[in-house]
């Protein structure tokens, strides 16, 4: 689409169902597609949050008095909305974010996907009872913790912040979404599709800006808990400060996922794998692949893999990464590790897409002989980039898996069932994949890393959220006065 039809009406701030145009300053919004300005957005502070947390507390009253099912019913009908509205949707993703139309659909389609699974909770959080002594029964239920709220961050405006809303809003609780101050127009079509769907206002609430709101949904003493995804630097300021704030906090952060690649692995299938893991959204996935680890005689899998990243084309089936600071960043990492040693194999600086000269393009690169002391080997990139590091064997590959600070994902490539299972168990990330680029678990298994990948008890999505997003209320009852009375009735 042309950039002067690319316009979005000013963003604004969503308290009780209404679009407030408040925010004491505002940042302008520019597409990475080619870095022209598409909208403006209020930064806003503790004042819009109170705002937004009042609205929400008397909000809460009523939905968390609504019986699940009945809860469940908006999110049927916004569950179809989605799907209605997924061209837009995803358009818009395109538009913000600058990732490839296929892959802002498959985002609106996660976000599908992450709504079903909030549609099946009903069939999850029953409880539990039981007769523990004659006439006296103990029975569990799980209750929503009140006002809650979400941190965002740019790389998937639409499907991340479907990780925490559905769920957290099905088991009743009400929440302040804080979207990435880089990407803030796909939630306000999230609120005005959950509007439609019969959702009332101050369930759901959208406060903008940038870590000024962060501070103040960390220290806000109404905020019962907060979900945090964003780089690690940041996920340890934001779950110090929430906790130290005595509230509940899961912040996932950065990512170096590691991908050992044994030689008895299918060639095409590695090849194609590794390439689409470190390449799709622009590498700007926590689960992307970041680091190839060749043990042994891998040649001939690197050189289909470079045949493979040669496929990946600017503006075509590679979108754009965020911001020009970005595309510097990744591309001066590229240069550092090529005068520290490495070897180019593939090289995607200085990229440009015709017609779009003014947006923020870096090619598919790859790197071999890269050394664990390269900060290219042990810092995230975040850009479509793979370095391979070379490995005389498994337990060599496995040593520079677990060296990472980081633990998000890994995988290992291989045909042999022992060593996969080997890795398996070595490896030291919180997803791991077997001949799987890109191992996100799928509902209803949870998502969440581990290491400097994860702060925080409970994981983000699927049966691990239920869990963060409610507080079990145990009830002993006995309705037989004439039981015996002994210390366990
Ligand atoms: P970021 O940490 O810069 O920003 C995330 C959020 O934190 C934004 O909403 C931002 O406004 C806020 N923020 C920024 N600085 C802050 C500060 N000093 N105090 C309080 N809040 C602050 O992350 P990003 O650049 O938007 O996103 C990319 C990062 O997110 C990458 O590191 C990526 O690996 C990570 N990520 C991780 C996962 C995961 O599941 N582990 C998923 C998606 C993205």
């Amino acid at each position: 689409m042309e950039a002067a039809t690319m316009n979005f009406p000013e963003v604004r701030n969503y308290i009780n169902g209404q679009f407030v145009a408040n925010g004491h300053d505002s940042l302008e919004i520019f597409s990475p597609i080619d870095g022209n300005v598409i909208s403006k957005m209020p930064l806003s502070g503790m004042r819009d949050v109170d705002a937004a947390v009042a609205s929400a507390q008397e909000a809460f009253e009523g939905w968390s008095a609504t019986p699940i099912k009945e809860r469940v019913q908006v999110f049927y009908k916004y569950r179809t909305l989605l799907e209605e509205h997924r061209e837009e949707l995803a358009t818009l993703v395109h538009k913000e974010n600058g990732k490839t139309m296929g892959e802002s659909y498959a985002e609106v389609d996660k976000s599908i996907e992450l709504t079903e699974f909030a549609c099946s909770l009903p069939q999850l959080v029953s409880g539990e009872i039981m007769e523990v002594s004659k006439g006296v029964e103990c029975r569990t239920e799980y209750a929503p913790l009140g006002v809650v709220a979400f941190v965002s961050p740019f790389n998937f405006p639409n499907m991340v912040p479907h990780w925490t809303m559905p769920n957290a809003l099905v088991l009743g609780n009400a929440m302040i979404l804080k979207p990435s101050e880089v990407v803030p127009i796909s939630a306000i079509r999230m609120a005005e599709l959950l509007q439609e769907a019969g959702l009332p206002d101050g369930v759901f609430n959208i406060i903008n800006g940038d870590k000024e709101v962060v501070e103040a949904l960390c220290d806000h003493p109404g905020i019962k808990a907060l979900g945090f995804v964003g780089s690690t630097r940041v996920a340890k300021i934001v779950y110090k400060r929430a906790t130290s704030n005595l509230k509940r906090c899961v912040a996932l952060g950065g990512a170096k996922n590691h991908l050992i690649v044994l030689p008895d692995a299918h060639t095409e299938m590695t090849a194609s794998n590794v390439a689409a893991s470190m390449s799709g959204c622009a590498g700007q996935r926590c689960m992307a692949a970041a680091a190839m680890v060749g043990v042994g005689a891998v040649d001939h899998i690197v050189e289909k893999l470079c045949e493979e990243a040669r496929k990946i084309v600017v503006g075509d089936n590679l979108g754009s990464v965020i911001s020009k600071e970005a595309k510097e960043r990744i591309e001066r990492y590229i240069t550092e590790a090529e005068q520290a040693g490495a070897k180019i194999l593939v090289d995607g600086r200085n990229a440009t897409v015709e017609g779009k000269e003014g947006g923020y393009y870096v090619g598919s690169t790859v790197i071999d002989h890269v050394t664990r002391d390269m900060a290219i080997a042990t810092e995230e990139v975040f850009g479509p980039v793979i370095s391979i590091i070379r490995a005389k064997d498994v337990d060599e590959a496995i040593a520079i898996e677990n060296g990472s600070d980081y633990g998000n994902a890994a995988a290992v490539f291989t045909q042999s069932g022992g060593l996969a299972r080997y890795v398996m168990e070595k490896a030291s990330a919180g997803m791991i994949g077997v001949n799987i680029g890109v191992p996100v678990p799928r509902e209803p298994f949870s998502f969440g890393g581990w290491n400097e990948s994860k702060f925080g008890a409970c994981d983000i999505t699927g049966k691990s959220s239920i869990e963060f997003w409610t507080q079990l209320k145990k009830i002993t009852t006995k309705w037989n006065p004439e039981a015996r009375t002994n210390w366990m009735s």
